[in-house]
């Protein structure tokens, strides 16, 4: 009895301390971050975050919610390959996917970042790192460190890094779900990576529906043959923007014809709430997860964008 309680209870902790990663194809490693936002139980760890490696270096991306989670996946980096690590790519300015960036500054790595994601880590730092430390309550947070980018790209340029035998593509987007979004398209195994999509999880507007939406149709265009999102698991390029795409469309339509009849942002909010108690199924089609949380602020966010059209 006693030997059983303790074999749980080590599984347990191994369970909730193993920090998980799955090669997804040939020298592509991703950790998936768990689909919730962020808190203590999580600690954080809620974004994709990962690592390509080339026959000459190791480029990474994204680095996680805490510094605990960037030195997490420093380790495991270690624990599969001795390459040096060149390069890590910050793929936007959002809490859960740099905070874990100083513990590669040993490596010297290059920091790739988008021509506007210094000003935003900038002027969001502070803020940010206080939001972190309230919801995951982990001390490491504390230390963090804001480190900016070194190399930067500018909107809509691609930059090719030679990882060795390797090309891996960063290209800085139009303003979509951020205004520094940046992708990884790795042409060797055409999987592209990109915090831009959401899978199973609501897509929370921050910057434009409108501009998101048209980055995701560019998207579409693409050769690709498996996404890997910035939440939710990697799937087929069909499977990842297909949904987006219609509950974008849903949103835009719907404000569009309220503020065809004059509503106002309350009016509209309080009218959409009426719909989602008396239709769920209808408002939330695609069945995403975290909708309560993220629907209406995404709401808020298009209408003021509509508005100006
Ligand atoms: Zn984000």
């Amino acid at each position: 009895m006693k030997k059983t309680f303790f074999a749980i209870i080590i599984v347990f902790f191994f369970r909730i301390n193993a920090f998980e990663i799955s090669e997804i194809d040939k020298g592509i490693f991703v950790h998936y971050g768990i689909q919730q936002d962020s808190n203590k139980n999580n600690a954080g760890d809620i974004a994709n975050i990962g690592f390509i490696i080339g026959k000459k270096s190791i480029l990474v991306v994204d680095t996680g919610g805490t510094p605990i989670i960037g030195q997490k996946l420093l380790q495991k980096i270690k624990e599969i390959s001795n390459l040096p690590i060149s390069h890590v790519v910050i793929t936007h300015s959002h809490p859960d996917h740099f905070f874990g960036t100083q513990a590669f500054l040993a490596e010297n790595p290059k920091i790739v970042g988008h021509e506007k994601l210094n000003r935003s880590l900038l002027s969001n730092f502070n803020f940010y790192k206080n939001q972190q430390l309230s919801n995951i309550q982990d001390d490491s947070i504390q230390e963090a460190q804001l480190v900016k980018a070194n190399v930067l790209i500018k909107t809509n340029k691609t930059k090719i890094i030679d990882l060795g035998e390797r090309f891996v593509e960063i290209k800085a987007w139009e303003t979509g779900h951020t205004d520094n979004d940046l992708s990884i398209y790795d042409k060797k195994t055409k999987t592209f990576w990109s915090e831009n999509i959401f899978v199973k999880r609501t897509p929370s507007i921050r910057a434009s529906i409108l501009g998101w939406r048209k980055n995701l149709e560019e998207i579409s265009k693409m050769e690709i043959k498996l996404i890997i999102p910035g939440h939710g698991k990697a799937v087929d390029k069909e499977k990842a923007i297909k949904p987006m795409i219609n509950y974008f469309d849903r949103i835009i339509v719907k404000l569009r014809e309220l503020q065809k009849k004059n509503k106002s942002l309350q009016e509209s909010i309080n009218i959409i709430l009426q719909e989602s108690i008396l239709e769920p199924s209808e408002v939330n089609k695609e069945n995403w997860i975290l909708f309560d949380e993220y629907h209406y602020s995404n709401i808020t966010k298009a209408f003021t964008e509509l508005e100006w059209e």
